[in-house]
């Protein structure tokens, strides 16, 4: 059974299309500026990638492009075999804890949490409507960034603010990147070979989170209401003071939105480092001595740091550690930094092993309190299965 993985941005839509069960990849790629100018697109096919100009006025157009790709290229004949079409969703509130058929009661569920992701959120109902404008016969399924985070309890997922508010403005901690650490706990328990397990996993890309899994269920994550939690980022803060966002806006004038810019935008390993939200650039103003690359540097480390001794804690232990996105995936100083870090808990790296680089590896020596694992996250396969499982 042929599966598509989708993820629609405002002006982006990137798929994968999957052989089911079997979970090969046919063909995957990404177009980009839709609505724009200079629309393109590039798909990646037996090991190939290819880039073509094409006047993408809208998502439904990119589809109908898709289409025709994939009957050139002999993947389908006909595009009604493809049965299934996962759509990832940033924003599923309280409403969704799994992966759901798309009907009109969701698409307005996900059209009112739009308040919490306003990028995103809409521009993936644009992606759902177009989908099903074009593949009418297709189950299609939409997968929660936020779903695999909701089995948190009250006291973990409230914060202590007026308690009415949670209900009042939906003002509660939900989480992101679920669908990564729901995949790296399902691969972490094949490879531990149960599911009793208490595991930290460590989403560090340009976004980051971490989460605390037990029998893989959520207990808490690192994300709050929005990504803006958490990790120190790429170009967002995570955690500070609250106040001093009220602080800073009555000091410069700066409006909500040129604050939320700020936070999200040019704070992280940006705003420290004053050289690059990319964690390849500030290793390289490390090497070149730049002071303020190595600070922004120890900060995100010390952050990880933090976020996993107050796993162990609440886990009251933990069967692995284990790094997955860019950072995660390449990095190897990171890790070493992180785990260093670590020591006071017993929990070792062995330098031979962490020069591996995306693939899955223990990364800790034999005498490591904890093994530290490397898993490279697949969000799209994730997307797939879901989606295989209710089309079938
Ligand atoms: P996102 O999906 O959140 O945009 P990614 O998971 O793609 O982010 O991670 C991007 C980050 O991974 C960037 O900071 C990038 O520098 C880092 N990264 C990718 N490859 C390497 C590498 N070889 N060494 C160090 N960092 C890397």
């Amino acid at each position: 059974m042929k599966i598509l993985s989708v993820n629609a941005g405002s002006s982006s839509l990137k798929f994968q299309l999957y052989e089911m069960p079997e979970e090969k990849v046919l063909i995957s790629g990404v177009f980009e500026r839709i609505g724009i100018n200079d629309s393109f697109y590039t798909i990646k096919l037996n090991g190939e990638k290819v880039k073509k100009e094409a006047n993408l006025k809208s998502h439904k157009e990119a589809f109908e492009i898709l289409v025709d790709e994939l009957v050139s290229n002999n993947i389908v004949t006909d595009l009604n075999e493809i049965k299934g079409i996962g759509h990832r969703i940033v924003q599923g509130g309280s409403y969704f804890d799994k992966t759901v058929v798309v009907d009109e009661d969701v698409i307005s569920k996900i059209d009112e949490l739009s308040a919490l992701a306003p990028l995103h959120n809409p521009a993936a109902i644009v992606g759902i409507r177009a989908a099903q404008s074009v593949f009418k016969e297709a189950t299609q399924t939409v997968v929660f960034d936020t779903a695999f985070h909701q089995t948190m309890k009250e006291e973990t997922y409230l914060y202590a603010l007026p308690y009415e508010w949670c209900d009042e403005y939906k003002i509660r901690r939900y989480g992101a990147h679920g669908t990564s650490h729901k995949y790296i706990a399902a691969k972490m328990s094949e490879i531990l070979g149960r599911t009793n397990t208490k595991l930290i996993t460590c989403h560090i890309g340009n976004g980051a989170s971490i989460s605390a899994i037990k029998d893989g269920l959520c207990v808490n994550t690192s994300m709050g209401l929005t990504p803006n939690a958490g990790l120190i980022m790429g170009s967002r803060s995570g955690d500070i003071d609250a106040t001093i966002v009220p602080y800073i806006m009555e000091k410069t004038g700066m409006t909500p939105k040129e604050m939320d810019h700020v936070l999200n935008k040019e704070s992280g390993l940006l705003g420290i480092s004053g050289v690059s939200s990319d964690s390849r650039d500030i290793e390289e103003g490390i090497k070149d001595g730049n002071e303020r690359c190595l600070l922004a540097q120890k900060m995100f480390v010390r952050r990880i740091v933090d976020y996993i001794a107050k796993y162990y804690v609440e886990l009251e232990g933990c069967d692995a550690i284990i790094f997955t996105a860019g950072i995660g995936e390449n990095s190897k100083s990171t890790r070493r930094e992180v785990i260093d870090a670590l020591n006071v808990l017993g929990i070792k790296i062995d330098e031979e092993r962490n020069n591996t680089r995306g693939c899955v590896a223990l990364i800790s020596s034999d005498s490591s309190s904890v093994p530290v694992y490397v898993v490279p996250t697949d969000e799209e396969l994730m997307i797939a299965r879901d989606t295989y499982n209710l089309a079938k």
